[in-house]
């Protein structure tokens, strides 16, 4: 599949190669020879499926863009969902009837929940709830990704259904009053496919150390940027609220922010924000990992800063609450970092821009907090806290509830103070 969808590029390097390549079959050995190579019989292999290509890409490019508004109502639902592992995206697609504008105008589906590892086989079926809606720059038109959650048939959510938590928190009326803001940075890494090895890198090799390639231009510094960009515009075509990109220290390795968004919002957003990358590397036949440290050692990790504020702290004499939230979340560390991505252990060293795992730390400007506060809201005196610990494949729902759980709607126990103080005098 990944052949037949292969960017325009390429497809265009084809023909023209097949042109090329047409006169040369007929005149024999050479025109090969011209052509400065004397690879006549591997040449001729590759023009062959060049020429195979272009027979076949540019009528399915006709069929994929073909409009049909002035034909049919009926449009092309993709619903989304997350996946067994907590971290893979599943998706299915199905006709409705007329354009929708609100996920409440849509039937609920089901899948079979085996396949998925959510649903023993006796009883496979997961029922999906249409959540959100965005548009769907695929297929185009009034055609639509929907995000769903997962639920029994007796509607119960399943245990990885982490948005209906998330839902309750943000519904909670304490959390609404405070209008949560969450701005999202996702890190990713790019792979060459099969050998798993990340783009730009040489295969069985490394590059030279960071330094070079953080916001790099450049062919030696700068790989997988067409990637960044299709997904950039994809993302504002869908409606999310993507705010920026960059390329990171890592090379090969992206990221980009989606945000500030209110509440719910900001974890719907950053999975259809990863299904749209997940679909963009798939045509590129890139590998997109959201592993936390894809290569050991000197390298960069991936994270997923979440950037946070409530209504109170982007006030005047914000500050205070930001300090009372970030006490909070210091006496609660350890649930937090159970909950920030798996393999994070890997990721939070203490080293390239982290904090160590086993400490909270705070501080105005240093990358190598848990949570830092930027300078701009030291100043102003009001603003919003970074929480540098979420990995790169953290699940937004879970990280920005606990987020509004823990600053707003829980308060600091005896006990819990008791333990922090207990755990600070066993480091000292
Ligand atoms: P960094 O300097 O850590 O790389 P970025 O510029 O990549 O930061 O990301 C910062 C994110 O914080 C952006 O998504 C931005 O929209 C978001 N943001 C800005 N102001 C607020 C706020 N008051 N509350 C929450 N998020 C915010
Ligand atoms: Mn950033
Ligand atoms: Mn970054
Ligand atoms: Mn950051």
């Amino acid at each position: 599949m990944a052949q037949a969808v292969v960017p325009a590029m390429q497809c265009q390097v084809g023909a023209k190669a097949a042109v090329r390549a047409r006169p040369a079959a007929g005149a024999g050995g050479r025109v090969w020879g011209v052509r400065r190579t004397g690879r006549g019989t591997s040449g001729f292999k590759v023009m062959a499926i060049s020429t195979a290509s272009t027979g076949v890409v540019p009528r399915l490019e006709q069929m994929l863009n073909l409009d049909t508004k002035p034909y049919t109502d009926k449009i092309i639902a993709e619903y989304i969902w997350v996946g067994g592992s907590g971290i893979d995206l599943r998706s299915k697609s199905r006709t409705i009837e007329k354009p929708v504008e609100d996920p409440s105008e849509l039937p609920k589906w089901n899948y079979d929940g085996s396949s998925t590892g959510q649903a023993p086989g006796e009883d496979s079926e997961v029922i999906l709830y249409p959540q959100a809606i965005f548009k769907d720059p695929f297929r185009g038109g009034n055609n639509i990704l929907v995000m769903c959650d997962t639920y029994t048939p007796a509607g119960e959510p399943i245990p990885t259904n982490k948005r209906h938590r998330a839902a309750q928190i943000f519904s909670d009326p304490r959390v609404v009053e405070q209008v949560p803001w969450f701005g999202i940075e996702q890190e990713y890494t790019l792979l060459q496919r099969d050998v798993n090895w990340p783009l730009g890198w040489p295969v069985g090799g490394y590059p030279g150390p960071q330094g070079p390639y953080y916001c790099a231009v450049g062919a030696e510094k700068s790989f997988g940027r067409d990637i960044s960009d299709a997904h950039y515009k994809a993302c504002l075509y869908a409606g999310i609220n993507i705010s920026g990109t960059n390329g990171e220290v890592m090379p090969g390795q992206w990221e980009y922010q989606v945000g500030p968004s209110v509440g719910i919002e900001a974890g719907d957003h950053i999975w259809i924000s990863r299904y749209l990358l997940e679909r963009i590397t798939e045509q590129a036949g890139v590998v997109l990992t959201l592993d936390p440290k894809p290569i050991p050692g000197d390298w960069n990790g991936a994270g997923c800063h979440t950037n946070y504020s409530t209504k109170s702290m982007r006030e005047d004499g914000g500050f205070e609450l930001i300090k009372k939230a970030i006490l909070n979340l210091s006496l609660r560390h350890d649930l937090h970092i159970s909950a920030y991505g798996e393999g994070n252990e890997r990721r939070l060293t203490g080293l390239h821009e982290t904090a160590s795992i086993d400490t909270f730390s705070w501080g105005v400007a240093n990358r190598g907090c848990s949570i830092r506060v930027g300078r701009d809201t030291e100043a102003k005196g009001k603003g919003y806290l970074e929480d540098r610990r979420p990995a790169s494949n953290m699940d937004p729902y879970i990280v920005t509830g606990l987020l509004a759980e823990t600053t707003i709607l829980w308060e600091p126990t005896l006990e819990a103070e008791a333990l922090a103080a207990k755990k600070l005098a066993l480091k000292v």
